[in-house]
């Protein structure tokens, strides 16, 4: 299939590649820093904006999930808001409804690795062609669409992690708003937590299901609870909810 975000893309939408903080740490505390914090420029270049003043993009990490991404779409629908959802290649081939549901609704799907691993970090090159290659695969068998972007489980980056998204074609995803909906329990406190951090510009991050190494139970019903409230309070600021290959590839927005 035609892919519309190309390696000069790829270049273009990223932040210029620079060495954070290279001057005052040592080998060992930059690669440290780098892989650790997702505003890290030091591996690759990272999309965490998009370039609309008036808008902003919502982000879902770690779905497909059946109690909580139907939710998540019914308030999206209800408020016509589209948003990118960042999904584990395991949990779409067991809910391969939910992924087809995710496109027909007009909603962008992202890659987020295959296992969603925490000791992922560690792992060779070879290990992240294949968990992102076998999540391509997944989600195009299922949707006939192979997800445009890639977001690195944690927000790790490392040069295989980076240098498999890049072979793969997949620009890395990260955010400017963290919701911290996985630590904020009540869907109040988390709904004005992330209306006072947006300004515009910003990439969102919120989770409509439970990654592999949570304690059991977990859930994200504060993250479907506080949607209506977070979406009203983007109407009120004028700030249109976009998927991320509207927000980043502006032809495409009708
Ligand atoms: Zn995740």
């Amino acid at each position: 299939m035609e892919r519309f975000v190309d390696s000069s893309t790829w270049h273009a939408l990223g932040i210029a590649s620079v060495a954070v903080g290279a001057g005052v740490l040592s080998a060992g505390g930059l690669l440290a820093y780098s892989v650790f914090m997702p505003r890290c420029q030091f591996w690759a270049p990272v999309i965490r904006s998009i370039p609309q003043r008036d808008a902003i993009a919502l982000t879902f990490d770690d779905g497909p999930d059946e109690r909580f991404t139907p939710q998540i779409l019914d308030i999206l629908a209800q408020h016509n808001a589209k948003a990118t959802f960042f999904v584990i290649g395991r949990f779409a081939r067991k809910s391969p409804a939910l992924i087809r549901r995710i496109v027909d609704e007009g909603h962008v799907l992202g890659n987020h690795s295959l296992d969603h691993e925490h000791f992922g970090v560690n792992r060779n090159l070879a290990y992240w062609r294949t968990q992102i290659g076998e999540t391509q695969k997944i989600v195009a068998d299922i949707s006939g669409q192979q997800p445009y972007l890639f977001r690195p489980p944690m927000g790790f980056k490392t040069w295989h992690i980076a240098n498999a998204a890049k072979e793969i074609g997949l620009p890395v995803v990260g955010w400017s708003v963290r919701g911290l909906d996985t630590k904020i329990h009540d869907s109040g406190q988390l709904a004005r937590r992330v209306l006072a951090k947006v300004a515009g510009y910003d990439i969102i991050l919120l989770h409509d299901g439970v990654e592999p190494g949570r304690p059991s139970p977990a859930s994200q019903q504060n993250t479907v609870d506080a949607l209506p409230a977070i979406l009203n309070g983007f109407a009120e600021k004028e700030h249109r909810p976009l998927t991320l290959v509207d927000a980043l590839i502006p032809e495409t927005v009708a």
